[in-house]
């Protein structure tokens, strides 16, 4: 199984439209800080392609990471920056009918405003595991807005797992428990530097303490990225958290 990083900014992206603030203005195209929306392709041992996410930079994703046509697309929730991606492959999906996974509000979602794009969607529930050639993907329910879920993938032949959860405020008993043990927990560094208190559907400060105690896993990669932070490396709780250089 190989894992690349397609994206780790946040609903906007960095830089964020019209440059509104300090880290937007200075950003170069190419550079480290340069994020497209938070997305993963994972490449099974068979080949089997599979995107996690939809994001609004589909396209430059696409383009920048030479991608051909996945095998399957995974949405963790409805939020346009994770579902309304598929607006930009209509064209193409009318020729090539892409295969999109989703939970039941993100097919309601997806039957309101976006069914002229022609896909054939698979609807999930949390903790019912599916494959793909010999990967066990589990969604797994967080709490964030409405239904969302984030994915335990686990290679069946290596037993190696890992977990996804890229948008959350806090998990249920049900999720810790399968995530304990995980070779690399990716989730949300949204607000990770300070606490926000008119946004309560993703981590914040105080929260991400918490769930940091939580989470028994080798390894926890940050995504989510809003212009507050700056390149590489990051200091919170006394921890210098590697952030993700492959964002772009
Ligand atoms: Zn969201």
């Amino acid at each position: 199984m190989n894992l690349t990083f397609l994206g780790s900014g946040c609903w906007q992206g960095i830089p964020a439209p019209f440059q509104d603030d300090k880290i937007s203005k200075e950003v170069k195209w190419g550079s480290k800080d340069f994020r497209f929306r938070t997305s993963l392709l994972i490449t099974t041992q068979k080949g089997s392609k599979i995107l996690v996410e939809a994001t609004p930079d589909i396209r430059l994703q696409s383009w920048k990471f030479n991608l051909s046509k996945p095998d399957a697309i995974l949405v963790s929730h409805w939020h346009w920056d994770h579902l309304f991606g598929l607006l930009d492959i209509a064209w193409f999906s009318e020729k090539n009918k892409v295969t999109v996974y989703g939970n039941s509000t993100t097919k309601k979602w997806y039957d309101s405003r976006i069914a002229h794009v022609p896909v054939n969607f698979i609807t999930f529930e949390s903790y019912r595991s599916f494959e793909i050639d010999n990967l066990k993907i589990t969604p797994l329910k967080v709490n964030h807005v409405d239904e969302t879920d984030g994915f335990l993938f686990e290679d069946k032949d290596s037993g190696k797992k890992f977990a996804y959860l890229s948008d959350l405020y806090e998990i249920p008993l049900e999720t810790e428990g399968l995530i304990k043990g995980t070779e690399a927990v990716i989730t949300d560094a949204t607000y990770l530097e300070s606490d926000i208190s008119d946004d309560s559907t993703h981590l914040q400060k105080n929260q991400f303490n918490q769930f940091l105690k939580k989470i028994i896993s080798k390894e926890i990669i940050l995504t989510g990225m809003t212009p507050v932070f700056k390149t590489l490396s990051l200091n919170v709780f006394g921890i210098v958290w590697r952030i993700i250089p492959a964002a772009f």
